[in-house]
């Protein structure tokens, strides 16, 4: 069998801290020998773990050869190349307290292994052939996902999500490279006459609008990966602070009737319909602030200018006044919903308050202390932003590295068609394609180098 490395490595999988089990992962040349000398197994005789326990669970004993038993465990064995890094590994699972673990794991480096790096397990199931870049990214993605949706994103992407987009657009991509390697191979004393032209058009066609549809999809994949970043705007005492805590559906937000006191801005992830949301309730926007609130003040506009879509609150129960004008300006050439708060005191009354000239907008109507119109406010919001166009995930383009890859391809191949259609020089357009070619392959992985390497997969957790 082949080894990526002489280096066997060990980690613990699970996450720290006091749970169940705890798994105990190690991989490569020395994986079974290593276990095989701290193994006592019940059962098997003294032979020590082969390739002949592959996809078997064994159960025993871990014992220290000084301390004795530390723990009672099932070992499972996976043999290279059918294991996740394609090495031989063997994973212990033991008890999970973390003392215990911590000895086991101690052991496993004193009878030979190195502790691993972050991500080297996913690293050399990647350098073994085993998953591509694009789904060793995927990993991460899944690892960190805090919703459902993100979640289902992360495990199509693992499950060939662009992985599989890539290597199609590249076939069709090296088809049309092979035919104009060979219109410029052309022998011109041949009858016929060969012409380029119409390769334009499958780029154009085929190809271009694939990628133009991953790179839009980034935005969509972002807010899925980090949240959507949704800002509560308005004048003091209208019910931002009420209203988060309504999402939240906990107090966790001091909630006052004196104006100005969520004096920073404060943040709080929820989940909409499966989508995650960090919530920025604002600091109130004073004309003649004091220096602590002017503090709060910078940050809000900051987070107004960052934010995918603004709520701009107003409170239904009195008309608008010159604060609000004030704040609306500010917000209103972002992607907004104006929200009238306090419907529960309109209640008999003719609402909504007066907001000719102000926005023209559907507003939404709700209660922050009754929860009224909150559903429609969430459909609203994912509404707005047009989101849920992929609802399998399999098409979003979660990952900022694979973006600016595909960037460089539609920049080369628009420069090919370019050149197709000015002057019909083969040579260029052909070193355009093999140049898009190379970004697709660094998307997969293919020619990247160590110091990518490191990049993305130090952000992996010791033990994945
Ligand atoms: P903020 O300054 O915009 O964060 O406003 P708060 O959330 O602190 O609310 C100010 C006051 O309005 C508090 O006394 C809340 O209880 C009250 N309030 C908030 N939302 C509603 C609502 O929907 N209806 C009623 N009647 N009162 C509300």
């Amino acid at each position: 069998m082949h080894y990526l490395s002489n280096d066997t490595i060990a980690a613990v999988a699970t996450s720290q801290g006091t749970g169940g089990i705890a798994i105990i992962k190690i991989s490569g040349p020395q994986a079974f020998e290593i276990v095989s000398r701290i193994f006592r197994p019940r059962h098997l005789t003294a032979r020590g773990l082969t390739a002949c326990d592959h996809q078997r669970l064994a159960y025993g004993h871990i014992v220290h050869p000084q301390a004795g038993v530390l723990d009672e465990v099932l070992v499972a064995v996976m043999c290279g190349p059918r294991s996740y890094t394609t090495e031989d590994v063997v994973e212990i699972n033991c008890h999970g307290g973390a003392v215990v673990t911590q000895e086991i794991l101690n052991l496993v480096i004193t009878q030979g292994a190195r502790p691993a790096e972050p991500g080297e397990f996913t690293r050399r199931a990647f350098l073994g052939g085993r998953i591509n870049l694009a789904e060793a990214e995927a990993v991460i993605d899944l690892i960190n996902a805090k919703t459902r949706k993100a979640a289902r994103a992360g495990l199509q992407q693992l499950n060939n999500g662009i992985a599989q987009q890539i290597n199609e657009l590249q076939n069709m991509l090296m088809e049309i490279l092979a035919e104009i390697e060979a219109y410029i191979d052309f022998d011109d004393d041949l009858e016929e006459t060969l012409s380029i032209s119409p390769l334009k058009q499958r780029m154009t066609s085929d190809i271009l609008p694939v990628i133009n549809g991953l790179i839009s999809s980034f935005r969509e994949g972002r807010i899925l990966k980090e949240g959507l970043r949704l800002v509560i705007a308005g004048r003091p005492n209208v019910g931002k602070s009420s209203l988060v805590n309504r999402f939240l559906n906990q107090e966790r937000v001091i909630v006052t009737a004196v104006p100005g006191t969520t004096r920073d801005i404060i943040e709080e992830m929820i989940d909409i319909d499966g989508l995650p949301v960090v919530v920025t309730d604002t600091a109130g926007i004073h004309r003649r602030p004091d220096p602590v609130e002017a503090i709060g003040i910078e940050k809000s506009e900051a987070a107004i200018a960052e934010a995918d879509l603004v709520l701009f609150l107003i409170d239904g129960s009195e008309p608008l006044n010159s604060e609000d004008r004030q704040i609306y300006g500010q917000i209103k050439r972002q992607d907004h919903l104006v929200v009238q708060n306090k419907i529960d005191l309109c209640q008999g009354q003719p609402p909504p308050p007066t907001i000719e000239g102000l926005c023209t907008e559907e507003v939404v109507r709700i209660s922050a202390l009754t929860g009224d119109g909150l559903e429609r406010l969430k459909e609203q919001i994912v509404l707005r932003l047009g989101l849920g166009i992929d609802p399998d995930g399999s098409r979003i383009l979660v990952n900022l590295r694979q973006r600016k890859l595909l960037e460089a391809v539609q920049q080369h191949l628009d420069q090919a068609c370019c050149y197709i259609g000015q002057t019909c020089e083969a040579e260029l357009v052909a070193i355009e394609i093999k140049d898009a070619l190379k970004a697709f392959q660094e998307i997969l992985g293919q020619g990247v180098s160590e110091d990518v390497l490191d990049h993305i997969f130090k952000k992996f957790c010791i033990g994945k």
